[in-house]
């Protein structure tokens, strides 16, 4: 059975789920070329397994935020081409351009980018990056045009390949709201200075997971999507069955104990939750260590067919559910508890728990701590 070959706790990470929604995407986003983002390990998944089974279902670029997230990539043999986008002055920007990492620049990095092309002998290949609107990295709109011609002149001296243009956008999980057709504006205008400029542009691109569905006219070359590869929702009014995906990580745990406690037991630091009858409690060792949000009380947990709430404080390394007062502890001996997963059989979601938990589905996948084995299938 399933139990007998899983460790005790483990993130089950679906690839065939993966690949599927890697189909999907690309689908949808047709015939523009899709970058899988990997960055955060892979949204908690495992960076190197995601990149694999996206490249093998069509992805054909991978995204990262540091360097050092695209040298994992690359030590682990991918050769397909990576993106990383968010640096500080003493980045390794050398390492990225000896291992053909392609650099996000904003226009601050050019000087250190082209020294670093020095040192390897090779031009080092940058897209530039331009707030149209998000207020975080990206060069101003008023400094692009004196980015480009700093870049260009680079070009030409042969130290650095302009291969991109990008942007990313604030409001895209809000297709009603007025401001990504003002930051596609400013995004359609950088491009054409670029390109005036004598940038021969391989890409452009914007789009992230909820533009790639609400914004067709934002997909130009490539579409950068992170949360919907992992087969989650980026909006809060739609389901991942809603468009199609299915999520691909489900995060179990064998029961550690279950037992009877009397009425007006209280449970956990604080004593917060007290039962209200005689009943039984299960323990599941999985706690804020391991990534579950401490202010998880009343979340999902999925055993044997039934949903019982998480009550009392999370500790460190456990939480506990209620399973009520007809429960019999002796049946829960090894049983599993889902704490969010495929949502196929009526069983708690990564949106269930984000909703639970006050956060978004991003944060729940991607906060599963290193303590917890990642197990493929
Ligand atoms: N592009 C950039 C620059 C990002 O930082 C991210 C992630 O936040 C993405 C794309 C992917 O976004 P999403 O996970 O919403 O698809």
């Amino acid at each position: 059975t399933r139990l007998s070959r899983l460790p005790e706790r483990a993130a089950v990470v679906d690839l065939d789920a993966i690949r599927h929604n890697v189909r999907v995407i690309r689908k949808v986003a047709e015939p523009a070329r899709l970058m899988a983002v990997v960055k955060a390990d892979g949204y908690g998944h495992g960076s190197v397994q995601v990149a694999r089974a996206a490249l093998a279902a069509g992805a054909s670029w991978l995204g990262v935020a540091h360097i050092s997230e695209a040298l994992t990539l690359r030590a682990a043999g991918i050769d397909a081409p990576i993106l990383a986008w968010l640096h500080t002055p003493d980045s390794n920007f050398s390492a990225a351009v000896a291992a053909g990492i392609d650099l996000g620049c904003s226009g601050w990095e050019l000087e250190a980018i082209v020294a670093a092309a020095r040192e390897q002998e090779r031009p080092a290949r940058v897209h530039l990056k331009i707030d149209t609107g998000l207020g975080r990295n990206g060069a101003p709109a008023d400094r692009w045009e004196a980015v480009v011609g700093e870049a260009v002149q680079y070009q030409d001296e042969g130290l650095l390949r302009v291969a991109g243009v990008f942007s990313h956008f604030a409001v895209a999980d809000e297709p009603e709201r007025p401001e990504t057709d003002l930051q596609l504006d400013a995004f359609r205008e950088a491009i054409a200075l670029a390109e005036d400029a004598g940038c021969d542009l391989e890409v452009r691109h914007i789009a992230n997971s909820p533009a790639v569905f609400s914004r067709p006219d934002s997909h130009f070359d490539l579409v950068r999507v992170g949360i919907s590869v992992y087969g989650l929702s980026p909006f809060a009014d739609q389901t991942s069955a809603d468009l199609g995906l299915r999520p691909a990580m489900t995060l179990r745990a064998t029961l550690s104990q279950a037992k009877r406690v009397p009425a007006e037991q209280g449970v956990s630091y604080g004593l917060s939750y007290r039962t209200s009858s005689p009943s039984a409690l299960g323990l599941v060792p999985l706690g804020y260590a391991d990534g579950v949000p401490r202010t998880s009380e009343g979340g999902p947990v999925r055993i044997a067919g039934r949903t019982y709430p998480v009550v009392g404080r999370v500790a460190m390394d456990q939480i506990v559910v209620d399973l009520g007062p007809d429960a019999d502890p002796k049946a829960f001996r090894g049983a599993e508890a889902v704490l969010f997963g495929t949502g196929d059989d009526g069983g708690p979601t990564a949106d269930d728990w984000a909703r639970a938990t006050g956060t978004i589905n991003y944060e729940i996948v991607t906060r599963i701590s290193p303590r917890v084995p990642r197990v493929y299938e």
